[in-house]
């Protein structure tokens, strides 16, 4: 009935009724969504959340619920374990993490706030265990609290900021915890009474001259008209899932097949762009193949087809995964003694390509040209038996010989291997969550949090478990305050 879609908005004067209207109109109940709704309403707005499927959850729900926290000394959990985690060091590692594409006044604010948004999380009931996990880990199995989550301890990160363990994951049994950490919000949002409509899908924002006034929502195949009095808030997720936006904006991600979500369509991101906001950072994204179980993988060697070795291995596994598809090629190989192999990980679906007596043998075995390979692992163990590692600064004990035969190559393949991924980029906002146009300035009524946005995960290279989630908790609750705070 109207020519509004999620790239034209429609103008106030083509309203022809309203439908319902609230303070603050939050769209998509995930984490994002839920936090801003929760903070908007704390706030004194009304509040209306819109969620185009029959629930919340969103990736939020399917993920492993790990929110990356540290800073002003470390949590309760950090310290009891030992670890000092000063603010300088925690905004230090959130700067790198997000390297040439970090928002560096989110990295400082969020280093400087994020101790109380820890109390915040375990306010709204979040439940955690209280213990440290060494070791490296993905997702705890257990129910444990504080893990290892990014490259803290590797090379560069360690020698710029102080490492700390900084994953704190919600007490849940296993992985998966996302589930019940969303589950917690939305009761914490029904509670404020928040007025919440699932199976509504955002089709198109409503605006008078270039402030968002409201948002067209389709419900029961009738668009509504829904006028938002302070704000609109988009939290709508990434784009994972949308093939076009992804071979427009991202097109490395179809050198591998897994992308992992809920529907990730970038909905949140086109509307956004309708009213003039800028996306930034497109084309970043993490991708992980959990090749770091068992974790005695991690101290083997990555080479390319060339023979040739690329990053320290000792990293955040997401960070090696991401510097394999800079390979020449499609694929990689892990190179392990017999010291160091076990099964590997079934949902990796990584191949044995091949083995030999010696490393001489594996390169043979794998066609490439003599003394590559061999001459790779000769340097790298006559190194590490002296505990260094000149190239690239992997650390003992991860950094140990390879030298006990006999010896293996597995293929990590990008088609067939399992290399999950979601998008980083996103609309441009402010810390207050204020969608900004390409001159940087404040779209008036418009807001927007979450993965549609680009926010504290900025970086494939430089991603660490745990920083998505925060993004979306914290800079949800600082979209929420802004837009109810708009008079
Ligand atoms: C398996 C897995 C494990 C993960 N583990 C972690 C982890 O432990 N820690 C971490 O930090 N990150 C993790 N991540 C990443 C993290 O979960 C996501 O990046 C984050 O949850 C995104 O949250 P969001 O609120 O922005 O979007 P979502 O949680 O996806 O919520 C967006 C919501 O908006 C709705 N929506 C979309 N379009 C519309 C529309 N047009 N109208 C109405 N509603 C709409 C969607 O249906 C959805 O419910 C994981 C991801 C996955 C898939």
């Amino acid at each position: 009935m109207t020519a509004a879609s999620l790239h034209r908005p429609l103008p106030v004067t083509a309203v022809p009724r309203w439908d319902d209207e609230a303070d603050v109109v939050v769209i998509g109940f995930g984490a994002a969504g839920a936090s801003a709704a929760i903070e908007a309403r704390e706030a004194g707005a009304d509040v209306l959340l819109y969620e185009r499927n029959s629930g919340s959850g969103g990736a939020s729900g399917l993920s492993g619920g790990e929110i990356y926290i540290g800073g002003g000394g470390g949590t309760e959990v950090q310290r009891a374990a030992g670890f000092d985690d000063p603010t300088e060091d925690f905004t230090a590692y959130l700067k790198m993490a997000g390297g040439p594409c970090a928002d560096d006044a989110k990295c400082e604010l969020y280093g400087r706030e994020a101790l109380s948004h820890w109390e915040w999380l375990k306010a709204q009931g979040i439940p955690y265990r209280g213990n440290y996990l060494p070791g490296k880990h993905i997702e705890p199995t257990g129910d444990d609290t504080l893990i290892w989550s990014g490259s803290e301890a590797a090379a560069p990160f360690c020698d710029a900021a102080k490492p700390a363990p900084r994953g704190h994951v919600i007490q849940f049994t296993g992985w998966g915890g996302g589930r019940k950490l969303v589950d917690i919000l939305e009761a914490r949002v029904r509670a404020l009474g928040v007025r919440v409509v699932v199976d509504a899908r955002a089709t198109a924002l409503i605006v008078e001259d270039t402030r968002v006034v409201g948002a067209v929502m389709r419900i029961d195949n009738r668009d509504h008209f829904i006028r938002a009095r302070r704000g609109v808030i988009l939290a709508t997720g990434g784009f994972a899932m949308n093939e076009a936006m992804r071979r427009k904006y991202c097109p490395l991600t179809f050198k591998i097949n897994d992308p992992i979500g809920d529907k990730d369509d970038g909905a949140g991101i086109h509307l956004g762009m309708s009213a003039g906001g800028d996306a930034v950072h497109m084309d970043q994204f993490l991708t992980t193949c959990p090749w770091t179980i068992p974790e005695p993988q991690a101290n083997g060697v990555f080479v390319n087809i060339a023979g040739q070795r690329f990053i320290n291995e000792d990293c955040y596994h997401g960070r090696v995964s991401r510097a394999m598809l800079d390979q020449p090629g499609d694929r990689v190989y892990l190179l392990l003694d017999s010291a160091h192999y076990s099964e590997p990980f079934a949902f990796a679906r990584t191949s044995i390509a091949a083995t030999g007596a010696d490393w001489e043998e594996v390169e043979r075995e794998l066609d490439m040209p003599e003394g590559t390979l061999a001459a790779t692992m000769a340097f790298y163990n006559d190194h590490a038996r002296r505990g260094a590692d000149p190239l690239f600064g992997k650390r003992t004990p991860i950094l140990t010989p390879l030298d006990q035969g006999p010896f293996i190559a597995l293929e990590l393949n990008f088609q067939s291997s399992y290399f999950s991924f979601f998008t980083l980029g996103g609309l441009s906002t402010s810390t207050d969550g204020e969608v900004l146009d390409r001159a940087g300035a404040a779209i008036p009524g418009l807001f927007a949090a979450g993965r549609c946005t680009h926010g504290l995960p900025a970086w494939g290279h430089g991603y660490s478990s745990g920083l998505s989630l925060a993004d979306c908790t914290f800079f949800g609750r600082r979209a929420g305050g802004r837009a109810a705070d708009v008079r």
